[in-house]
C-alpha cells in the first residue's frame, strides 16, 4: 500500500490504522477523518475490493463524508469508517468479527462503528461481544430505537422531501405531489409508504421488477422498469439505490424540478450540482437529507453510555431538524448563488473547524 497521506483523498484524516489479524484473516482499514465534533462515529462496510488501494479510498472518502454528515445533523460525533477487505467469496467468520471488535476497542473510543454495506445487525451483535464501542444492535423494548437504521434514514427523506416541495412549489402538503421513486429497499420503501400515507402519487422503480411491482399494488402506485425512472414527468425525483446517478447525461434526463433521496453519493462529479442548480432543479444534499439512520444510531450509543434505553421520541426529535437544515441550504444558495452542495460543504466545513 501506498502512503495514504499522498492519496488524492486524504483530508488531514486523523487516524488511519491497517488492521491485520493473521489468525482470522482479517485485513481492514479504521479511518477517523474528524473528532472535532465527538468521536469518530459511522459504520463498517464489508466489501471485495480489487486492489488495496480501493479499500483505502473508500475509508477516507466515506470518513470524510461522515464528519460532515454528522457535523450537519447536530450530532456530537465526529466522522469514521472502517471497511473490511473481504476475499473474492465475501468469506466472514466469527473470529473475523472478533478481531475487528479487537481492533476497536484497542482504539478506546475513538472510533464507534455500526451496519453499513455487507454488514447485519447480526454482525454487529458479534462485534459488540468484544467492545462497547459500536451501535446499531437491536432495539430493546417497544418505545426503545436503535438496531436497522434504514426506517429512521426514510423518516428524514420523508420530511425532507416535504420541505423540498414546500420551498420549490410553495405546498404545505404532498397530497396529489408526484415522486418517482428509484429503488424500494429499505429506504425507498419507507419512503414510499409514508408518502402514501399523505396521499402523495408515487411512480415507483427497482432493478429487481417484482419489488417494485409489488409495492406498488400495497400502495395504490405505479410502477416502470428501472431505467425508465429518472425520465419520469413529475414533481420529484427521489434516488434510493445506487450513488453517482446525477451524471450529465442523468441530469439531462431529469423532468423533475426537485431532486431529494437517501442514496449516497449522487452526485457524480462535484460540478453536477452546478448542472443540477443551472437547469433550476433543486437538490437537497444527500448526506444532509439521509441522516436519519446516523440520528438513530448515535442517540443509541449516547443512551448506552448513559446506561438509558434509546427513545424513540428523542431520535424523532433530532430528526425533524433536517428540513431545518434544508432550508438554511438552500435560502443560503438562493442568496448566495452557489449549488445547495457547495452550500451544505461549506456549513459541514465550518462545523467541523476545516
Ligand atoms: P437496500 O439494499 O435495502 O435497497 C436498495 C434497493 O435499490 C434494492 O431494492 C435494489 O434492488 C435497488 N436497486 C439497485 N440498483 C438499482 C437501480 N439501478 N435502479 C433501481 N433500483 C435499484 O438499501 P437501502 O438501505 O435502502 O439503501 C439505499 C441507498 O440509501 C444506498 O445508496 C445507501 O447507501 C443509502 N443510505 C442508506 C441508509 C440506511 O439507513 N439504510 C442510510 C443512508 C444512506
Amino acid at each position: 500500500m501506498t502512503a495514504f497521506w499522498t492519496e488524492p483523498d486524504y483530508d488531514d484524516h486523523e487516524l488511519v490504522q491497517l488492521v491485520r489479524d493473521h489468525v482470522s484473516g482479517l485485513t481492514a482499514i479504521i479511518a477517523v477523518h474528524s473528532s472535532h465534533c465527538g468521536p469518530g462515529a459511522g459504520g463498517t462496510r464489508f466489501w471485495h475490493y480489487p486492489e488495496p488501494k480501493d479499500a483505502m479510498r473508500d475509508a477516507l472518502r466515506l470518513s470524510r463524508g461522515m464528519s460532515y454528515k454528522n457535523a450537519m445533523a447536530g450530532l456530537p460525533m465526529g466522522g469514521g469508517k472502517a471497511v473490511i477487505l473481504a476475499d473474492r467469496n465475501k468469506t466472514k467468520t466469527p473470529e473475523m468479527l472478533a478481531a475487528f471488535g479487537d481492533a476497536i476497542e484497542a482504539l478506546g473510543g475513538q472510533y464507534i462503528t455500526a451496519e453499513d454495506v455487507g454488514i447485519s445487525e447480526a454482525d454487529m451483535v458479534a462485534v459488540s461481544k468484544r467492545t462497547a464501542h459500536v451501535s446499531g444492535l437491536p432495539a430493546q423494548g417497544e418505545d426503545a430505537a436503535g438496531g436497522d437504521p434504514g426506517p429512521f434514514t426514510a423518516m428524514g427523506i420523508y420530511h425532507g422531501i416535504k420541505a423540498a416541495v414546500r420551498h420549490k412549489l410553495g405546498k404545505d402538503s404532498v397530497q396529489g405531489v408526484h415522486v418517482a421513486v428509484q429503488g424500494t429497499g429499505s429506504v425507498g420503501g419507507g419512503v414510499a409508504r409514508l408518502l402514501a400515507k399523505d396521499g402523495a402519487k408515487l411512480t415507483l422503480s427497482d432493478i429487481h421488477d417484482d419489488r417494485a411491482k409489488a409495492l406498488a399494488q400495497e400502495l395504490g402506485a405505479q410502477s416502470v422498469a428501472s431505467d425508465a425512472i429518472m425520465g419520469i414527468a413529475c414533481d420529484v425525483f427521489s434516488p434510493n439505490a445506487l450513488g453517482a446517478i446525477l451524471d450529465d447525461e442523468g441530469i439531462a434526463r431529469l423532468e423533475a424540478p426537485i431532486v431529494a433521496g437517501g442514496a449516497n453519493n449522487q452526485l457524480a462529479r462535484a460540478h453536477h450540482g452546478e448542472v443540477l442548480a443551472k437547469r433550476g432543479i433543486l437538490y437537497a444534499p444527500d448526506y444532509v437529507i439521509n441522516a436519519g439512520g446516523i440520528i438513530s444510531v448515535a442517540t443509541e450509543h449516547l443512551a448506552r453510555q448513559a446506561g438509558k434505553p434509546c427513545d424513540i421520541n428523542e431520535v424523532r426529535k433530532r430528526i425533524a431538524h433536517i428540513p431545518g437544515r434544508l432550508e438554511e441550504i438552500w435560502q443560503e444558495s438562493d442568496s448566495s448563488k452557489l449549488s445547495p452542495d457547495v452550500v451544505a460543504d461549506k456549513m459541514a466545513q465550518k462545523l467541523i473547524g476545516r
